[in-house]
């Protein structure tokens, strides 16, 4: 049994309320060095934070503007007429989680317009404020037809759908960045009114609900440590406390929190949920959360975690699937997951100081959340797959936009994960190039640090103590630096080549102990004492447990913290999935600065297989294949991409052989063309519901007649056609057609082919239809779509 007596009783002064008060506060036994003293000056991070300022901010608040966000807040509070709304009532939070973004990057760089438009936006959230505090636009804007989440009075919904809740998390934790960054209490004293009604209507005794999605807990934590109120850290454990057991697993309602053990339901809510449990315990020394989080957290890198860090599988219900059920192709992995995902993690370091926590961290920052918004800082990801077949590609904006403004909010934190201390302890987790300042128990110090990290294992370090004193530096070496990538067995690595980390104190060579996964620098520390580490950083080739189906026979680069994928534009005939490489190859990297904003590519010799017409036999060609970091991927159109590369033939898809279908302009009575690839792809489905195939759909249409054409690239005899119906019921809005017929063209007339056999709707495999032969030069596939549902297809073949 871990020791949690270690949860120590912090002594600190809480500024509140424009007066000092002395507050004795439980909190976690480590802290972070918060991201303002830390000064990022690297080739990675600090122009991708550039990005985040320049572009990303005031373009999601230009979109929040453009559909409806600024407008439901002024509607809400008499500012502009009409009753009309967004699409959902959760857009609030996109407002708020643009201001708390932009009060990160105020902090980082002054940005006096920036702040100027946050101060309107400010105003505008006050006034739609009701006079004891409620706010929720979609409410108070009394619509004649109410959205049908919001239900017929106040919290009806609050369990299920209105996300009341969860926009009043997000408005607290933008009230708090906002009044840290700039000392301005508009938007805390809006929070805090809003909150302390929270306080009068929730509690045993009054309204006994728990928040349908998460967060709010995390954001009452944050507002308990800026009052110092305590009955704001007493509402986060009731809302906590009041879950389960008669809810559902979707929102892990199923159970109290504290008999959760394993990761469940839709992985957002769970993120911000594991989070928060974390966060109370840290301020109350609750243990029991602390052996569900820790049990969670056990289940999720055992079995449900990506290569990337990605968590929740599963497009049903954005949620964590079975255990070892990692799909690639059709992998959700939310960008609010991964950030959730941090979140977690970084609290779990916080609790228990073990290294193992960061490299997750590490792994998620690196790969799976950064690949959530393109180089340009203005596409973006929902889910992030780790396969692809063209069918994917990065969005301007989502009408459910959680995953572009929680980016846009997360990315200017990212300095206050490099530190943590803990008394005269200081800990190093993410390495990036930085100058910054501390303050430990024994005195203050300042720190340059300098390194070519992710791309290099070296780094430097000047400590600059004002005077000298005893402390303890803690510099993590990474899992993969130690043939480790996470705890447990899910991966491992295929070559244990580990060498030994070698660590210099002012250019000598030291022996150093090691404790959770750091080396322990224990000295009499002096102005300008230098510390050098040397990470050594081979290419590895990473090795899924067996029982993760999708990962068979194949592997993944990884090189440092950043995993690596094949893309179409850096391969022969844009081509990934056709490839092999052996798991012996030798490979070897190179940086490329004019490349994808700078990044080291991964070289390697390996094969391309090709199917021909009329044998089995396949053909095998040499090639040089190359890999490129998956979090630059799809930043050049839609592509061929994957993370697991066959090293077994059996595994890779060989480009198939041209047929009368590939080879045919396709058209169709949906005008989207990358769906359109779909059909002659040759790619065969699992089955109807094989959502990570590619395929063509009419949904939302019902009830009406559409079509799909291939023009043949010259005349052709044909007597077959083969179709693969997609059927996503009983969730999804397509199913089966309710008939279909093939016609062919004659001059400029479509005739109907004259069946041989009778037509056949079935799902989960082809559908033949035999014809009399006609020699002509395009087919035509009409489809009555079901009267109260649409329908799709997977592939069709004719021959
Ligand atoms: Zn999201």
């Amino acid at each position: 049994m871990k020791n949690y007596t270690k949860l120590t009783l912090l002594l600190f002064t809480v500024v509140a309320c424009g007066s000092n008060l002395l507050a004795q506060q439980r909190d976690y036994p480590i802290q972070p060095i918060p991201f303002t003293s830390v000064h990022v000056n690297d080739n990675f991070w600090e122009p991708k934070m550039e990005v985040n300022a320049s572009v990303t901010i005031p373009y999601v608040l230009a979109q929040c503007r453009a559909h409806g966000r600024v407008d439901n807040f002024l509607r809400a509070a008499k500012l502009q007429s009409g009753d009309r709304l967004s699409d959902f009532p959760f857009d609030d939070t996109d407002i708020y989680k643009v201001i708390e973004g932009a009060s990160y990057a105020m902090q980082v760089k002054k940005n006096p317009a920036l702040e100027r438009s946050i101060d309107t936006l400010i105003s505008i959230i006050g006034a739609a404020q009701e006079k004891d505090g409620y706010l929720y636009t979609f409410r108070t804007v009394n619509a004649k037809k109410p959205h049908e989440w919001i239900g017929s009075k106040r919290w009806e919904n609050v369990e299920v759908l209105s996300h009341e809740l969860y926009d009043a998390g997000h408005l607290y934790e933008a009230a708090v960045a906002h009044y840290q960054a700039t000392g301005k209490r508009t938007l805390l004293n809006i929070a805090l009114k809003n909150a302390d009604l929270l306080v009068a209507t929730f509690g045993y005794g009054k309204e006994e609900k728990y928040p349908g999605h998460q967060i709010v807990e995390i954001g009452l934590a944050k507002l308990y440590r800026v009052t110092g109120d305590k009955k704001y850290l007493d509402l986060a454990k009731f809302f906590l406390d009041i879950r389960g057991p008669k809810g559902d697993a979707y929102n892990q309602a199923d159970k109290k929190v504290v008999d959760q053990h394993e990761a469940e339901g839709h992985a957002v809510r769970a993120g911000y949920m594991y989070t928060g449990m974390a966060d109370v315990a840290a301020l109350t020394g609750n243990e029991q959360y602390l052996h569900a989080i820790d049990d969670i957290w056990n289940d999720v890198v055992s079995s449900k975690l990506y290569i990337t860090g990605g968590i929740g599988a599963t497009n049903a219900g954005e949620a964590f699937g079975e255990p070892y059920q990692l799909p690639n192709m059709s992998a959700y992995a939310e960008t609010c997951a991964a950030i959730a995902n941090v979140y977690w993690n970084s609290r779990m370091f916080l609790l228990h100081g073990d290294s193992k926590y960061i490299d997750v961290l590490e792994r998620t920052l690196y790969n799976g959340l950064l690949s959530g918004v393109s180089l340009s800082g203005d596409r973006f990801f929902y889910p992030n797959p780790l396969a692809s077949m063209n069918q994917h590609q990065r969005s301007a904006w989502f009408s459910c936009a959680c995953c572009i403004s929680n980016i846009t909010r997360f990315l200017p934190s990212v300095p206050g994960y490099v530190y943590a201390k803990d008394k005269n302890n200081l800990y190093l987790n993410l390495y990036m190039s930085n100058a910054s300042n501390i303050t430990l128990a024994g005195g203050r110090l300042s720190l340059i640090e300098t390194t070519d990290y992710p791309w290099n294992g070296n780094i430097d370090i000047i400590v600059n103590p004002e005077r000298k004193f005893d402390f303890i530096l803690r510099l993590r070496i990474p899992g993969w630096a130690q043939n480790k990538p996470i705890t447990g067995n899910l991966y491992t690595f295929e070559d244990k080549q580990a060498q030994p980390v070698v660590i210099r104190i002012n250019g000598k060579a030291i022996k150093y102990t090691t404790e959770k996964g750091y080396a322990v620098l224990e000295r009499n520390w002096k102005k300008g004492d230098r510390v050098t580490m040397n990470l050594p950083m081979p290419t590895q080739k990473v090795m899924a447990n067996a029982q993760v189906k999708d990962d068979r026979n194949r592997f993944a680069f990884e090189r440092g913290p950043i995993v690596y994928c094949l893309e179409g534009p850096d391969n022969k005939d844009s081509l990934v999935q056709n490839i092999t490489i052996d798991k012996s190859a030798i490979v070897s990297t190179t940086f490329k600065p004019g490349m994808l904003k700078g990044v080291e590519v991964i070289t390697a010799q390996g094969k391309s297989t090709r199917r021909q017409l009329n044998t089995d036999v396949l053909l095998e060609t040499d090639q040089k294949v190359t890999a490129i970091p998956y979090y630059a991927w799809a930043n050049r159109g839609p592509s061929e991409m994957t993370v697991w590369i066959p090293y077994e033939a059996s595994a890779a898809r060989p480009q198939p052989a041209p047929t009368i279908a590939s080879t045919s302009k396709v058209t169709a009575s949906v005008k989207n063309m990358r769906m359109w690839k779909a059909l002659n792809d040759q790619y065969d489905p699992e089955d109807s519901k094989d959502a990570s195939a590619p395929y063509l759909h009419w949904w939302p249409k019902q009830n009406t007649t559409e079509f799909v054409q291939y023009d043949f690239d010259q005349e052709h005899t044909v007597s077959e056609s083969k179709v693969y119906w997609f059927d996503d019921g009983p969730w999804g809005g397509c199913r089966i057609p309710a008939s279909y017929k093939i016609y062919y063209k004659k001059g400029e007339e479509w005739i109907p082919v004259k069946n041989t056999i009778p037509y056949e709707i079935a799902k989960d495999k082809y559908n033949v239809l035999t014809f009399e032969p006609v020699t002509t030069t395009a087919l035509k596939l009409e489809v009555q779509l079901p009267a109260d549902n649409s329908a799709g297809i997977h592939e069709w073949a004719v021959k």
